[in-house]
């Protein structure tokens, strides 16, 4: 492990990641992933709690996905997808739009989750613009909001940490204040929400709708802001407040689709289709990279028509359409549909919440434990009652991810938020082993905080 890992930090920049931590906790090679499992090459074994960034919805290794990659290598790998096509593609997308909201017929595709929220971003403008709405150019946003690394979607985005020093290059999105459960400005507890802090961004839309294509937003649950999760009542008044005034709802489900918050589709909570939605992530469960943007026949409609008439949307990727990726993708939602995934993982999640909640009951440093679906979320703050945060520089998460580290389990914290979202496959046993560990290591690190 030592020779590769000198090697490792001799040629490779990891992302989202100081450089300099890895001199303290060198890079873990791992050589081999089986089910929830991950085993470096000395043998240690890791529980993967986040799914490997929320991707690895089946597990490590997958045996019928391995045996779907298998068949279709002999076949084709990948193909240009201008004027040609392939088997698994279509199949993938007649899946797609099978499952998805009503509203979608259409299916880009594109590699990664970013580029799927500039499409649907550029899609909208472009709509916009050839419907002659020369002024809808700007995109709204709520805080806290993450949608991607690339210019188009850090501006959307409203995580500083990844954003503030791109500002000067960044669109000039307008922002909304969202939906901040835990601190509920309205004082209203979870059952008798109905939405209220939404006056906010219904005021900007009344007043700045000429100016505004689309609204896009992280439907239920804002994953990297920490797991935030809303109200569907949120969502039902935002597609009411879209259709009044003209404007696309984009539905980022690149982390939340496939089943996280259970429902397939986050917009399902809130029975709303979406005018767009980027799907990524669990898409192809993790084993290679894909993205898609689902779309309505209207959006599809104002693009069609004569080649001289220069309406067409010329965005490519050269990857799009991956026959390989494709194929993975539709074997995937095959052991979905035919393991009854989203019913079993009902139950887990509700075991996973259950658990976390007795364990983190007396403990003075856990502000709150939310959940939904698979997703269950840990918020540590300096005082309960006030619900001050740490100081992001304390590193608390960070010091308690490490302390896991050593017990084998794999957590990655965002900021003081510490969270599960493990493959839907998860094990009894290995949620007991999780929720054991993880509060082990909580009760680590406050002891010598103290
Ligand atoms: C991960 C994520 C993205 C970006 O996807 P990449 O594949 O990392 O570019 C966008 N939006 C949300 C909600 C995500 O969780």
């Amino acid at each position: 492990m030592k020779d590769l890992v000198k090697k490792d930090l001799k040629y490779i920049w990891h992302p989202c990641s100081q450089m300099k931590d890895y001199e303290e906790l060198p890079p873990i090679v791992i050589e081999k992933g089986e089910g929830c499992y991950l085993y470096d090459t000395n043998g240690k074994e890791y529980l993967d709690c986040i799914s490997s960034w929320w991707t690895s919805t089946l597990g490590h290794s997958n045996k019928r996905i391995n045996e779907a990659i298998k068949s279709q290598i002999d076949n084709i790998e990948h193909v240009i997808f201008a004027n040609f096509t392939n088997k698994p593609a279509i199949e993938l997308a007649e899946k797609l739009v099978s499952i998805t909201p009503e509203r979608l017929t259409k299916v880009y595709f594109s590699d990664n989750g970013s580029s799927a929220v500039e499409i649907a971003l550029k899609m909208s403008f472009h709509y916009h613009q050839q419907r002659g709405h020369k002024n809808k150019k700007r995109f709204l946003a709520i805080l806290d909001a993450y949608h991607g690394e690339t210019l188009g979607a850090l501006s959307v985005g409203d995580l500083d940490l990844y954003s503030k020093i791109y500002k000067p290059l960044l669109l000039d999105t307008i922002r909304s204040e969202g939906p901040d459960c835990y601190r509920c400005k309205y004082n209203k507890n979870r059952e008798e929400c109905s939405a209220e802090c939404f006056e906010h961004i219904e005021n900007i839309v009344k007043n700045k709708h000429d100016e505004i294509c689309s609204i896009i937003i992280e439907p239920m649950v804002q994953g990297a802001a920490g797991m935030k999760i809303y109200s569907p009542i949120y969502l039902k008044k935002l597609r009411e407040l879209c259709d009044k005034y003209n404007i696309h709802l984009i539905a980022d489900e690149i982390a939340m689709g496939f089943g996280r918050t259970g429902k397939m589709f986050a917009c399902e909570h809130a029975g709303i289709s979406p005018d767009l939605m980027c799907l990524s992530k669990g898409l192809t469960a993790g084993y290679m990279p894909m993205s898609v943007v689902m779309t309505s026949e209207d959006i599809y409609n104002e693009f069609y028509g004569d080649y001289s008439e220069l309406r067409a949307f010329l965005h490519s990727h050269t990857y799009a359409g991956n026959a390989m990726a494709s194929a993975i993708a539709l074997e995937n939602l095959k052991i979905f549909e035919e393991d009854n995934i989203l019913e079993k993982s009902k139950e887990k999640g509700k075991l996973i919440k259950k658990l976390t909640l007795e364990k983190a009951k007396d403990n003075p440093f856990i502000g709150e434990v939310r959940s939904i679906g698979m997703i269950t979320a840990i918020e540590l703050v300096k005082n309960k009652e006030t619900k001050e945060s740490f100081n992001w520089k304390d590193r608390v998460g960070y010091s308690i991810y490490k302390i896991a580290l050593e017990k084998g389990l794999l957590l990655r914290p965002l900021g003081n938020v510490l969270y599960f979202i493990p493959p839907h496959t998860i094990e009894e046993k290995d949620i007991k082993i999780m929720i054991n560990k993880c509060f082990e290591s909580i009760s680590e690190f406050f002891y010598n905080y103290r």
